[in-house]
């Protein structure tokens, strides 16, 4: 008897994607109509529970300057999604393992979880755009050779979506304004007040988490559109 092997998340993704952009061909009117000569390319993807580490983590958690390795780029391709996980611990020893983590390193290290994640670890975690994690609960984190209390950094990553400059124009937005994402499905739903963020080098993309995804049942989206709030 042969099985057959569970999609992973890069397929999802990608099948999700190509959904999306054959159901955006066969209606023109989901796309905004272009604006000098710029049509945007909308492309919603889930980011599932991860974690950002400085390298002085990683060397705890995997040993003396180990270095990630990258499994899949990101489609804003300067990240990726490396091969390595860790298990993040709550209060009572509640554990999620498996947990992604996302490269290159970074000047702080930081959990990104679903509030349905936090639930389960009995933790209650803030709503912050990522980076910002002053006053956010911390956990214990478990690698294969080692293990450290993260005194800061779990977070309920704020909805946002990542722009370059034409794409901004095109919406007529600017960083830190706010936008509406309606999703056409079986659950219809306006995910409401993602945070625009900007850099000359992104590609249009929103980034919902798994509880915001699940909600609106994306991956049987047939239209999303993104407007000015
Ligand atoms: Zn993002």
């Amino acid at each position: 008897m042969s099985t057959i092997a569970a999609p992973d998340r890069s397929q999802i993704e990608r099948m999700v994607r190509s959904i999306l952009e054959q159901q955006l061909g066969k209606n023109g009117s989901a796309k905004p109509a272009p604006v000098a000569g710029h049509t945007p390319n909308l492309v919603v993807n889930i980011s599932a529970r991860h974690a950002h580490l400085t390298q002085a983590d990683v060397d705890i958690l995997f040993g003396h300057g180990y270095q990630l390795t990258a499994m899949k780029r990101l489609y804003q391709d300067t990240d990726f999604a490396s091969n390595e996980t860790i298990a993040v611990v709550g209060p009572r020893q509640r554990m999620i393992p498996g947990v992604r983590i996302l490269g290159p390193c970074r000047a702080f290290s930081q959990v990104e979880l679903s509030i349905t994640d936090a639930i389960s670890l009995g933790l209650d975690i803030p709503v912050k755009l990522s980076g910002d994690i002053e006053g956010t609960p911390g956990c214990l984190l478990i690698g294969p050779k080692g293990s450290l209390v993260l005194p800061k950094g779990v977070i309920k990553a704020e909805r946002h979506v990542h722009m370059g400059p034409k794409d901004a124009e095109f919406y007529g937005v600017k960083a830190k304004d706010r936008m509406n994402l309606r999703v056409e499905s079986p659950c219809p739903t306006t995910l409401e007040g993602l945070l625009v963020r900007t850099h000359p080098d992104w590609k249009l993309e929103v980034h919902i988490d798994t509880d915001e995804a699940n909600c609106c049942d994306l991956t049987n989206a047939t239209k999303v559109t993104l407007v000015k709030a």
